[in-house]
């Protein structure tokens, strides 16, 4: 019998795995999470060996950035789903809408008021999460704690669809209670899916429930 010549695991492979591995020590289905492909920055060219292996749920946190890179990519690749997980302007709320399956950046009434009406225009209902400053950092996109169920009842009532909620924890701290406090405030609302671990924490934030992980650079290599 011959055995297959080892190789090294691609880095999709190594993400795949670790999570998988996180869902398994947690108690959690391996298939329970989502990785979502974070490919701001990098072009075309970047993220067509990752397609190759199967990937097909990628990240952008720009509208523009996005509009230019992903119609050319989805017209030669089936089934991609494309999540926007950077701040929505709401002049751009039309855009987002015609482009992005998922919206995870969900943070004040205006942006319920301009999603409801560009899903309304566009007859499409784009799910979206609700992003939480979860560190109360002055500086940071999200709403505030106090605030989430405010913005639920808000949404509900512009009939946008929140499937979850989503957070990024502030930098240089563990980022395990902040996952955790994300995942109370869902439960206190009613929320089963929770956006949260990036390439330095989504193993510890697979532990703690995340549904969705959002991992760039440990995928493609630094940022420029
Ligand atoms: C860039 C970005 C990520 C990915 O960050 P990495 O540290 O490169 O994995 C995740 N979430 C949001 C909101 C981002 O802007």
């Amino acid at each position: 019998m011959t055995t297959p010549a080892t190789r090294p695991l691609t880095a999709l492979e190594d993400i795949r795995a670790r999570i998988a591995q996180a869902a398994r020590i947690a108690g959690r289905p391996e298939d329970a999470v989502e990785l979502i492909a974070i490919s701001k920055t990098h072009p075309a060219e970047a993220i067509a060996p990752l397609i190759a292996q199967g990937q097909r749920v990628f990240g952008e946190n720009r509208v523009q950035e996005a509009q230019a890179k992903w119609p050319a990519l989805r017209e030669a690749h089936e089934g991609i789903a494309l999540h926007l997980v950077g701040q929505l302007q709401s002049n751009k709320a039309e855009d987002a809408v015609a482009l992005f399956d998922c919206i995870h950046s969900l943070d004040r009434p205006s942006l319920v008021d301009a999603l409801g009406k560009a899903m309304d225009k566009a007859g499409r209902r784009v799910p979206c999460f609700v992003q939480v400053n979860i560190g109360a950092e002055e500086q940071k996109g999200g709403c505030a704690i106090a605030d989430v169920p405010a913005l639920l009842a808000a949404a509900r009532t512009a009939d946008v669809p929140v499937s979850g909620l989503m957070c990024v924890p502030p930098a240089d701290i563990e980022a395990a209670p902040f996952f955790a406090l994300l995942a109370k405030i869902a439960a206190d609302n009613g929320i089963s899916q929770l956006s949260m671990g990036m390439s330095s924490d989504f193993e510890v934030a697979v532990m703690l429930g995340a549904t969705h992980v959002r991992v760039g650079s440990a995928l493609f290599g630094a940022r420029g």
